[in-house]
């Protein structure tokens, strides 16, 4: 057990995942997708550079060796953070970790306060380093100016998270992914609950299928959160967490890393969570488009083939989930 500081955690854990043909999940996914949007193409394709404009990722792709890694967790964070003992991560340790050494990682956590100089928003997407090769970092982080509210978002050249996050590791490579395209939505749920929820109602709980990758919303607007500064005041429910959080509508393109399972194989791991940036200085946790008739999203994923648990807290609660 690697923690540097903070709570009492379990030792590391790894569960595998249920792994359905590609073709089998495009299927399932098209078939979710088609309740909630006017227009779905769901399709097996190969993943298109996503160095390039505008997704900007640390890899070319997606593929080889694909895992999930939920980081920490929200009892980290809510209701109060222990500031004697703030919990730090770190990600080339977090690959070592998931047996994954140099991977690829991307996804949404928080990033490091001692890094940034405040508590923030994190959207990893970086190559990790592996003997000598340093990797390539190109995550940011998103937080609350102080003299606006308004957001500002940077570039995050730090290994260093805290807190909590949930990961997609895999070595990057190009290959065949799930290619998602939705537009004009009609029913009430996000693009990924949509997807998350198809996942579960096929597969069930014993058969747990996750999904790592990026979507764009290529068009309209969303409804994104970043965290303030640490609350100085315990946050027992999630309308204290709402009250607390800082909600922004943002506009498109927003680059979106996400991370979601249909079933929790009992590690206490959050369910799904997209952290999105861009290049017009906006960034932050993804709930949904405020623009259900404009909005379009864009999306490539994999499944991953095991999930892992590291630094699992050894209370935990479900405020502040969402
Ligand atoms: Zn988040």
């Amino acid at each position: 057990m690697e923690a540097k500081s903070g709570q009492s955690t379990f030792p590391d854990q790894k569960a595998p995942l249920y792994n359905p043909p590609l073709a089998e999940i495009e299927t399932v996914l098209r078939k979710g997708l088609e309740k909630n949007f006017g227009l779905v193409s769901v399709s097996v394709a190969e993943c298109p550079d996503l160095r390039e404009t505008p997704w900007n990722l640390a890899a070319p792709g997606l593929c080889g060796n694909a895992r999930l890694a939920d980081v920490g967790g929200v009892p980290n964070l809510v209701p109060l953070v222990d500031l004697e003992n703030i919990q730090y991560f770190d990600f080339d340790d977090v690959a070592k970790r998931c047996d994954l050494p140099g991977a690829f990682i991307l996804g949404a956590g928080a990033g490091s306060s001692r890094f940034v100089g405040v508590n923030c928003e994190l959207m990893p997407n970086l190559r990790t380093a592996k003997e000598d090769d340093p990797g390539r970092i190109r995550s940011f982080s998103a937080k609350v100016s102080e003299e606006d509210g308004s957001c500002i978002l940077e570039r995050y050249n730090s290994r260093e998270f805290s807190l909590l996050a949930n990961l997609f590791l895999s070595e990057g490579n190009p290959g065949k992914v799930l290619k998602v395209e939705a537009s004009n939505r009609t029913g009430d749920q996000n693009f990924v609950t949509c997807m998350r929820l198809a996942l579960a109602e096929h597969y069930g709980p014993t058969k747990p299928v996750a999904l790592g990758g990026a979507f764009l919303i290529d068009k309209g607007k969303a409804k994104l959160h970043v965290m303030p500064a640490f609350s100085k005041v315990p946050l027992q429910t999630d309308k204290d967490v709402a009250d607390w959080l800082r909600f922004y509508e943002m506009k498109s393109q927003l680059v979106c890393l996400s991370v979601f399972i249909s079933h929790d194989p009992d590690l206490d791991l959050r369910l799904e969570h997209t952290h999105c940036f861009s290049d017009h200085g906006e960034g932050g946790h993804y709930h949904w488009d405020t623009t259900p008739e404009e909005v379009k999203y864009i999306g490539y994923f994999v499944p991953a083939q095991d999930v892992y648990r590291l630094g699992r807290p050894k209370s935990t609660h479900n405020v502040g989930r969402d």
